[in-house]
Formats: C-alpha cells, structure tokens, sequence
C-alpha cells in the first residue's frame, strides 16, 4: 500500500477516537508526575484537528499532517502541543506529491522525531515521549529494511512503542515538568510516552483498516 491524504486522516481520525478514549487515564499520569492536563490538553488538540480537517481540501499526505501540527501547536498549551505539532509538521513537509511510499514514510518519522528532539533536546532515557517513538520509528525502520511490508512494519512499531513507554516506569525524568520531581519521578509511567504509544497503535489500526 502507499500512504495518501485518505490514509493520513484515517491515522489522524483514529488518534482523535483514542486520545478522547484515554484522556482521563492520560490525565491521572500526568497528575502523578505533572499537572494533570496531558489528556485535556491531547484532547482539545485533536478535536481541534478533526474540525480544521474536515472539508480541507489536501493534495496528499504531507498537507493533511502539516494541518494537523499547526492547528495542535495553535490550540495545544503545554509541552506536549509543540512537541507533537512540530513533528506532524516535519512529518508533513517530508511526505510531497499525493502518496508516499513505506519508505518516504519511515524517512518522513525519523524527520518527525528530530523536530521534538530540536525542540524539546530529550535523550531516549529522559522519561519522555521519545522513549516510546525512538523504537517505533527504530523498529519501523528495520522492519522495513528486512523486506517486511509497511503493515508488519507498523505492527512492530507499535509493540516497541508500548514497550519504550513501559520502560519509562524505573526511569528518572530530565525533562518537562516532571524532571522538577527528582528521584520522586521514578516509578511511574511517563503520560507523553504512553499518548506516543497510543498514537503510533493508531496508525497499526489506520493501516491494518486499509487493507
Ligand atoms: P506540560 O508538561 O507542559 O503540562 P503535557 O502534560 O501536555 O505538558 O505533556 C507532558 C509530556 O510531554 C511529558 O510526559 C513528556 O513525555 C513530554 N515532554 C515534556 N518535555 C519534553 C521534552 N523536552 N522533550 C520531549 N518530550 C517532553
Ligand atoms: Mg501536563
């Protein structure tokens, strides 16, 4: 299959569906290392996005994912609004034409997970979101270089996310506002790394859905 502006909304459509599904889960992780508005906070940003997408008119994959980093960075307050709308943003500019193909998309997340390391300078092992999409975009990638198809490659990324997210437990952060918590920070889950694990089980369920 190849990725086109009808893939990317279903991608964008499902992470809506889960992040409003999770958003009191998120919300009660990040009341034990945050401020308690992860989920809210996801939650105002993709219905905002559901609303902008509906009736945008895209040429492909790339516009759809550029609108849906703008409108979260413009309606989105807290780190994980930018973090997260940079990266549709990278993602989006490094997808051209109408489709894209399983290897422009895998180049266009390795993009996608530069942009929040430039903007946020988390390490895998600060306790943060890149600790769930560092292996995903890993494992996509090595999946893909094995001659696995684009739907293996995205069941292999959401695994490692889930796992990458599980893994920020026994970690200290370094980074965002949790890292002001210390060694007080160890032993529980990181809210980001687990909405990254969500989004990238979103887009396993879009490209499952595509057949
Ligand atoms: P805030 O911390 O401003 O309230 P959120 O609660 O929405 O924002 O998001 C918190 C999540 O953002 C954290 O769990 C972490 O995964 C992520 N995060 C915070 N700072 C950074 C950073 N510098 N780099 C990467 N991710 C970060
Ligand atoms: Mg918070």
């Amino acid at each position: 299959m190849t990725f086109d502006a009808g893939t990317a909304r279903t991608w964008v459509t499902a992470i809506a569906a889960t992040v409003k599904e999770n958003a009191d889960y998120l919300t009660q992780l990040d009341s034990a290392i945050g401020d308690a508005d992860h989920g809210v906070n996801l939650n105002r940003g993709f219905t905002a996005v559901v609303a902008a997408l509906d009736g945008f008119e895209a040429d492909g994959p790339g516009q759809v994912f550029v609108k849906t980093g703008t409108t979260l960075i413009s309606k989105v307050g807290g780190a994980s609004g930018p973090l997260y709308g940079q990266a549709f943003r990278a993602l989006g500019k490094a997808l051209t034409g109408p489709e894209a193909d399983a290897a422009a998309f895998g180049a266009g997340l390795r993009d996608s997970l530069a942009a929040i390391q430039k903007l946020g300078a988390a390490a895998p092992g600060d306790k943060t979101m890149v600790d769930a999409l560092g292996p995903a975009t890993q494992a996509l990638r090595a999946s893909l270089s094995n001659g696995g198809s684009i739907a293996e490659a995205v069941d292999a990324a959401a695994e490692a996310a889930e796992q990458g997210a599980q893994a920020t437990v026994p970690m200290q952060a370094r980074k965002g506002r949790a890292s002001y918590l210390g060694e007080r920070s160890i032993g529980h889950q990181d809210p980001g790394a687990t909405s990254a694990a969500l989004i990238v089980r979103a887009l396993q369920q879009a490209v499952a859905a595509e057949g």
